[in-house]
């Protein structure tokens, strides 16, 4: 991986090549190779400000689990998740859990859920109490590597017990793979659900979006955005104030939802210093 200064050089998801160690156990061995990463999460690591942690590799689905209530969830802070995402190459599944406390399908569940559907990402209404669409959820798992994020509180654990049921008992076993990096504290473990199904499961991709961006390429992290980008009449145009701007053109004919285009306006608007940590750390 040239260009990142990461602090662990393997994560949960690599795929390695490795020689067997025959004088050991049978179970141990030698690293020698790491296989290109399709995608990959990244953290920033505690006290090194611009040295960053992979706590995931070759994530196929991350689902990111949300609620509408008990806690709520903020377009924005969904929006700058999606961003990172699409940054890092990550598919996003949205859970919106918890349905069960808005028996009379609540006009914000639809509204949600038709908002992101329209933009590109699957979302599922689910309930780990009632077990509504979980079994839609487990199919979006097969021969898939899924790892499930979200605020506190929405449900993860919850929803885990129904989809994995060993997977609590399971860890902690010789069996699961413990990684420590070097500077942190997290583990991160790989959990096989069943044949075909495996959960990567991590403390630290609860929160996800800590690096930054280039104030140029945030557009192209908007799937509905990106594909507008060339009809813009400014080839450098940020989509704010340029006339003929064809992004504020869909936002003005509803094409672009209102709360995308703010989510949009507010990280042009960070000015922590934008950065992608693994381009320039
Ligand atoms: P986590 O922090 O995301 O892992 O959330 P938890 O799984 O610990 O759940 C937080 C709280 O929400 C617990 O009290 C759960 O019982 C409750 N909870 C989780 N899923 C549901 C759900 O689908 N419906 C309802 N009503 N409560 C839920
Ligand atoms: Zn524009």
């Amino acid at each position: 991986m040239e260009g990142i200064k990461s602090t662990n050089p393997i994560a949960v998801g690599d795929w390695v090549a490795f020689h067997e160690d025959k004088k050991g156990e049978a179970d141990e061995g030698v690293i020698h190779e790491i296989q290109e990463r399709k995608n990959y999460i990244l953290r920033k690591s505690t006290n090194l400000s611009k040295q960053t942690h992979i706590i995931a590799a070759n994530v196929d689905c991350l689902f990111l689990v949300i609620t509408i209530a008990n806690p709520p969830t903020s377009f924005g802070f969904v929006d700058r998740f999606l961003v990172m995402a699409e940054a890092y190459k990550v598919p996003v599944h949205i859970l919106i859990n918890k349905v069960d406390l808005h028996p009379d399908e609540h006009p914000e569940l639809l509204e949600w859920k038709d908002l992101y559907e329209k933009v590109g990402y699957p979302v599922t209404l689910c309930s780990a109490e009632t077990g509504q669409g979980l079994e839609m959820v487990a199919q979006a798992m097969e021969h898939k590597v899924s790892a499930f994020s979200g605020h506190s509180g929405v449900g993860k654990s919850s929803l885990l017990q129904q989809l994995a049921p060993d997977m609590d008992i399971k860890i902690g076993d010789t069996s699961t793979v413990h990684l420590k990096g070097k500077h942190t504290t997290t583990f991160a473990e790989m959990f096989d659900v069943d044949d075909n199904k495996r959960i990567i499961d991590t403390p630290g991709i609860k929160g996800f979006g800590i690096t930054r961006l280039e104030k140029d390429e945030i557009s192209l992290y908007f799937k509905e955005m990106k594909a507008l980008l060339e009809d813009c009449r400014f080839y450098n145009c940020k989509h704010i104030n340029e006339p003929k701007c064809a992004v504020k053109a869909a936002v003005e004919n509803g094409e672009i939802a209102a709360t995308r285009y703010e989510s949009y306006l507010n990280m042009m608007e960070d000015d922590e210093g934008s950065y992608r940590t693994d381009k320039y750390g």
